[in-house]
């Protein structure tokens, strides 16, 4: 019973859809009511128009003559009214016509206009009732409707003493409010079923375009795993290859100095190469934030040119660089404008031939506000250009128009992907013209705040060769042997004495156990067993003696992101170095920290 209860009301009140379902197709029932209505009552209002014409020419009809006229009104005016109204304002409007129209029906009876119970008047006023029913999708106007059949019912059957003739009204209207409601209903039935069907046929594309993408992906993936093992490979064999030419023989002294260069330098593409698939995948994770900072433009501009002009200049190519800016100062996030642009100009350098050029552009535009500073840098080549199928997927990840077996240019086909992706974390936009053979030109467009050129921190250029750290003693804590072998040898060059805890207990207990003052400063690892470096700096900080507690603490690891760092400072270490060591960077970190 209570089933059955249910299956009545969801038939009545969503046409035989769950509840969810049919409020989300309901702006669509709108649209359509509105569409239905319009249309309907543009119809009755013609015939209305029509029998007007009709009843006062023609006597047999000339009694109902007012009858049409007030139907005409009527009607034109819900279609004036529903035409102009805004889909959902127009189911109020017509529930507002409705109770109008109801009492206009009462008026018109009670003034003898319908002459009660006659079946012409019947079948248009039943006409005009109907139009409401349409938009029964609601309890209330349920109830609306069935309220007015039951008064225009007595009221006709007060109009109408005989009883053959009251019979006759109640039959009409009976039937007519009928074919109204199942009308109504089979409509609204008939509209859900195809609004149903087409979300569904709508979400069978969305589920079909989903599959192709992710296909898509999962062949750009494995063209990428097939890419990169090649990348990978290559300075691989690089290293091991020279490395076993070593191990036999390095008496040569200038053969081995050359091979060295050759295996650095590979290692150096290997790092870039997995920086890249990390920076990508942590941008996708959403975890990329921006620090911005106050810099200089021109500086900022000179520093990223400088990398690569000699680049350029090795490979014989002509490279210039100009900056037009009344702004002096911005705040920018240093390292990701360097990534964008570094990534741009090793694109144009790699891309460009023997005796090619590029040519660096930065130009201030006018502002977008108050307080900021619009540029458009502009990075033109004279290289071996895109194709337009290749310019279309140019910033999707892992894309490369010629894979590196092919061209023996090597990459991972992540530059350009990051790019894109770090100008639209900055609001920024990125274009690209190119043509094959003739060369490529993108431009960048980015908004920064302006800054004032005091508010920028001086760093005073940092001397390397006359640094000298001799009698200062470092306790390095790293559980990796090789690692604490590279940096022992590396720091005992410049002089220090070190010594090496294997785990973060033991690097505490080294501590505690030493005189004061022994120890000048700890290298840290952070990933070691037993305590982690975080942990043991805590441990550290919370020391009683002062000098053993405020011992300068920096972070050496391979964890080397901005969060890394933060964590670092926030576990109260004093720097962060990323691993591999980058020796001249931990060299000015020291020297900042000792002089
Ligand atoms: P990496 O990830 O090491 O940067 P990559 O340089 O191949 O590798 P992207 O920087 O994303 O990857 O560039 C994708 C592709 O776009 C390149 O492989 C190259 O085919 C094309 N391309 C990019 N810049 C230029 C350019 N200036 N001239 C010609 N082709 C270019
Ligand atoms: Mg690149």
């Amino acid at each position: 019973m209570r089933h059955f209860w249910n299956r009545i009301k969801a038939e009545l009140l969503y046409s035989g859809m769950d509840k969810e379902t049919y409020e989300e197709i309901l702006p669509d029932i709108y649209k359509h009511n509105k569409r239905s209505v319009t249309n309907f009552s543009l119809l009755v209002t013609i015939i209305m128009l029509f029998m007007m014409i009709v009843s006062s020419y023609w006597a047999s009809f000339s009694a109902y003559h007012n009858l049409y006229i007030v139907c005409f009104i009527a009607t034109a005016t819900i279609y004036v009214l529903t035409r102009l109204s805004k889909e959902n304002q127009g189911t109020r409007i017509i529930m507002l016509l409705h109770a109008l129209l109801g009492v206009l029906y009462m008026f018109g009876i009670m003034m003898g206009l319908a002459k009660g119970g006659d079946g012409v008047a019947g079948v248009f006023t039943a006409l005009i009732m109907m139009l409401p029913l349409l938009f029964i999708d609601k309890p209330i106007r349920i109830a609306l409707n069935v309220f007015f059949f039951v008064v225009v019912y007595w009221v006709k059957s007060y109009r109408c003493r005989e009883f053959v003739a009251f019979l006759y009204d109640a039959f009409n209207i009976l039937v007519f409010y009928s074919i109204g409601t199942i009308s109504m209903f089979y409509n609204m039935r008939m509209k859900c079923e195809a609004l149903q069907s087409k979300i569904r046929e709508q979400q069978r594309q969305k589920i079909k375009e989903a599959y192709e993408s992710a296909s898509k992906a999962n062949e750009a993936k494995t063209a990428f795993l097939f890419n990169m093992s090649h990348d990978i490979r290559t300075p691989m064999n690089v290293i091991l290859g020279y490395t076993d030419i070593l191990r036999k023989d390095c008496t040569d002294v200038a053969r081995t100095k050359d091979y060295l260069e050759k295996i650095h330098h590979s290692g150096e593409l290997l790092l870039s190469i997995i920086n890249n698939v990390l920076e990508m995948a942590r941008i996708d994770s959403g975890k990329e934030t921006l620090e911005f900072i106050p810099y200089e433009v021109e500086k900022m501009s000179n520093e990223i040119a400088v990398v690569y002009s000699d680049v350029a200049k090795n490979k014989n190519i002509n490279f210039e660089l100009k900056v037009e800016t009344t702004t002096k100062a911005i705040y920018l996030d240093a390292t990701k404008i360097r990534e964008i642009f570094i990534n741009l100009l090793s694109n144009a350098v790699k891309y460009t031939p023997e005796g090619g050029s590029i040519n660096v552009y930065v130009k201030e535009l006018e502002p977008k506000a108050e307080g900021m500073a619009s540029y458009c840098t502009t990075i033109s080549d004279t290289g071996i250009g895109m194709s337009p199928e290749y310019q279309k997927v140019i910033f999707e990840e892992f894309t490369r128009e010629r894979n590196s077996s092919g061209n023996q240019i090597q990459g991972t086909g992540l530059g350009l992907a990051i790019v894109k992706k770090l100008v639209d974390l900055m609001g920024g936009k990125i274009e690209v013209e190119s043509q094959l053979g003739k060369g490529t030109t993108f431009r960048v467009y980015l908004d920064y705040r302006k800054a004032k050129v005091s508010d920028i921190k001086s760093e005073k250029d940092f001397q390397q060769e006359n640094v000298n750290f001799k009698g200062k003693r470092i306790l390095l804590a790293e559980d990796n042997d090789l690692n604490a072998e590279i940096a022992m040898e590396i720091l005992g060059e410049y002089g220090f004495e070190v010594e090496r805890a294997k785990d973060g207990v033991i690097c505490v207990n080294m501590l505690t156990k030493s005189a004061s003052n022994y120890y000048d400063l700890i290298l840290m690892d952070v990933q070691m067993p037993n305590m982690d470096g975080y942990k043991a700096t805590r441990a550290i900080r919370s020391l009683e003696e002062p000098s053993k507690k405020d011992i300068p603490i920096i972070a050496m690891t391979a964890n080397a992101f901005e969060e890394d760092k933060k964590n670092a400072f926030a576990a109260g270490m004093n720097g962060h170095i990323a691993k591999p060591i980058d020796v001249s960077k931990l060299i000015e970190e020291l020297s900042n920290i000792f002089h």
